[in-house]
């Protein structure tokens, strides 16, 4: 019963009501951490010490000859049997053990409960038989013992109930309230149907718990799915311009005194000539490997590319200063000429070249208004023959 998680349960609808194989492969106090179930023990011996000394005061009332009986089963059994199984509940990590003691503890104040009832006068004597067999039907439901413990434990309680109010503590017995025999057993039966139906309800509780933590996590997988690929370029995988605005939007709203930024806007030469010439196919390739490039060339995963538009993409260089903006620029520029893709439709450089516009954010200045210089310095780049950088 103490096994580990029966990971089954994910997967198998609720085990059905009196299924044997079902009592004894799925214990759902088991599927709790070990510790709450031994904390539900806890509680329940910490009651019935508690029950069993108060009561004294009630044996005080009620009994007047077996008033010392019953204060010696009292402190003399129950007490040392409850304040063992607290102990071994504590301190031993002997399982079989911690179940065992509680169980002889519950036992025992069932039996003590139904002497001290033989012992006493009407009306008490009843009331006492009485809370014999609640406290049958209460330790099976809330003892917290693994189900076959609870079986055994039960029938024991039963039997020894049985035993002690049809024997009337006689030899040879009396066989007298059998109505109270017969009684108890029928709440023993309903004691165990309630657990077992407490058990499966907790069963049922916990498979629905650990299907929901399951969807949630496929819903928040799939959600950042969602979000990386609502802002991500699908041909160069570079950002998109979605990301950008987003990133724009928050650009200001941070509370940290923030750095400069450079901010650096890449479009590749003549990029019409070489669609035109090479096809739209390898155009595309085309910027697959310049995006490439230029993610080779940045600083660390923190630097930013995003596809601008068709064959140009800006460059976000977190905490950088213009000299810093410019030397990457410069070798990024150098990155994708190295590439060394053949540009069908140019003479004087016969590679694909990309020109770039640099310049730098200060921290209270608007990223679209950055991104607009550096735009413009990338079209005085082009003027000055294209494959160069301006700052
Ligand atoms: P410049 O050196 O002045 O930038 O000249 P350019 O030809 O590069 O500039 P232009 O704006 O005239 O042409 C851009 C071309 O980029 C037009 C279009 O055919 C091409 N283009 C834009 N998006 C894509 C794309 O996703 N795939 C391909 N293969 N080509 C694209
Ligand atoms: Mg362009
Ligand atoms: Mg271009």
């Amino acid at each position: 019963m103490d096994g580990p998680i029966d990971r089954r349960a994910l997967d198998e609808p609720v085990h059905s009501q009196g299924s044997r194989s079902n009592a004894e492969s799925w214990d759902p106090w088991t599927d709790n951490p070990r510790n709450a179930r031994l904390s539900r023990q806890f509680r329940w011996l910490v009651t019935i010490a508690v029950a069993n000394l108060s009561i004294l005061a009630i044996d005080l009332h009620s009994l007047s000859d077996s008033f010392s009986t019953a204060v010696s089963l009292r402190l003399l059994v129950i007490t040392p049997l409850v304040l063992l199984a607290l102990g071994i509940n504590r301190w031993s990590s002997n399982h079989r053990l911690q179940t065992v003691a509680s169980a002889c503890a519950t036992v025992s104040l069932v039996a003590t409960t139904a002497i001290i009832g033989q012992m006493a006068q009407e009306p008490f004597a009843s009331r006492y038989l009485m809370a014999g067999q609640f406290i049958i039907f209460a330790a099976a439901v809330f003892a917290a013992l693994p189900w076959r413990a609870t079986q055994i434990m039960t029938v024991v309680s039963t039997a020894v109930y049985a035993l002690v109010v049809a024997s009337a503590l006689q030899f040879p017995p009396r066989m007298v309230n059998l109505d109270l025999v017969g009684s108890n057993i029928l709440i023993a039966i309903l004691a165990l149907y309630v657990r077992r139906e407490k058990d499966a309800r907790m069963n049922e509780i916990l498979r629905m718990r650990r299907i929901d933590a399951r969807r949630t996590d496929e819903l928040r997988n799939a959600n950042a799915r969602l979000t990386q690929l609502s802002s991500t370029d699908a041909l160069t995988g570079a950002f998109n311009r979605r990301y950008l605005e987003v990133f724009a939007d928050n650009w200001s709203t941070s509370v940290v005194p923030s750095l400069s930024s450079g901010v650096l806007m890449i479009d590749v030469d003549h990029f019409k000539l070489f669609n035109d010439l090479s096809g739209h196919a390898e155009g595309d390739r085309c910027l697959q490997r310049v995006a490439g490039a230029i993610r080779s060339a940045l600083r660390s995963p923190d630097d930013i590319v995003v596809r601008y538009g068709g064959e140009e993409f800006v460059v976000i260089l977190p905490a950088a200063d213009p000299f810093e903006a410019l030397a990457v620029a410069e070798r990024l520029r150098s990155a994708v000429s190295d590439l060394q893709i053949p540009h069908p439709g140019l003479v004087t450089h016969a590679v694909v070249t990309v020109s770039i516009g640099t310049c730098v954010a200060g921290p209270d200045e608007n990223i679209t208004d950055t991104i607009e210089r550096a735009d413009k310095l990338m079209y005085a780049a082009k003027k000055g023959g294209r494959n160069r950088v301006s700052a």
